[in-house]
């Protein structure tokens, strides 16, 4: 069964008064240790977060080999970073390109690449982005602030627990000579649904 986790998360401030509820209970019953309870979420803001996925973007930007094999077999490909986090699910890498704009979406939850994205952001789960970015991504994009010319074309990818997405922006331009680190500055997360481009670089922003 392709979505077999229940993250419905058109409640949330609900969803956030139970969850936070029960913690607490099981906190008092003494069968959770709130250290370990934050440690994973710490693991999951700092080490399982969008950083990790920036990086998968810029040695794809930086090596065409690498490029080659992320676009062959992304799971594997990305085994070669070491990343924490669960590898249960199959990774496809969606390539830009002037004439092509892929976005990411779950139309029945919110399946994302946890090891590459972190935790999804919260629209991201909500029912307005699952059903409107199918319909109309075009509108959906120009909300985040992305327009894009009517000659490109959008292609949508519906996630699922076993297959998930990260899109590969184009590079910015100005950024020849840019190291794989410098590059991953500008890598943001919602570059890597879609919703979004990378940022725009500084010039003589690296000099050290
Ligand atoms: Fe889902």
């Amino acid at each position: 069964m392709a979505h077999e986790h229940d993250d419905d998360h058109s409640e949330l401030s609900e969803v956030a008064c139970r969850v936070r509820a029960i913690e607490t209970i099981l906190t008092e019953k003494g069968y959770v240790d709130t250290a370990a309870l934050d440690a994973i979420i710490e693991t999951y803001e700092t080490k399982i977060g969008p950083r990790n996925g920036a990086r998968v973007v810029a040695r794809a930007w930086t090596d065409v080999a690498f490029r080659q094999r992320l676009l062959a077999d992304a799971t594997e490909a990305v085994t070669e970073f070491g990343f924490e986090g669960r590898k249960s699910s199959h990774l496809v890498a969606l390539e830009n390109t002037p004439t092509q704009h892929n976005l990411v979406v779950c139309t029945l939850c919110s399946c994302y690449p946890h090891t590459l994205l972190g935790l999804p952001p919260v629209w991201y789960k909500s029912p307005p982005y699952r059903s409107r970015a199918v319909i109309d991504p075009r509108s959906v994009m120009s909300e985040f602030g992305l327009t894009l010319p009517a000659t490109t074309n959008i292609r949508v990818w519906d996630s699922t627990a076993e297959l998930r997405y990260i899109v590969i922006p184009l590079r910015p331009e100005g950024t020849e000579g840019w190291s794989e680190v410098e590059l991953a500055t500008l890598v943001t997360r919602d570059s890597m649904i879609g919703v979004g481009l990378p940022l725009t670089p500084i010039p003589g922003g690296f000099d050290t």
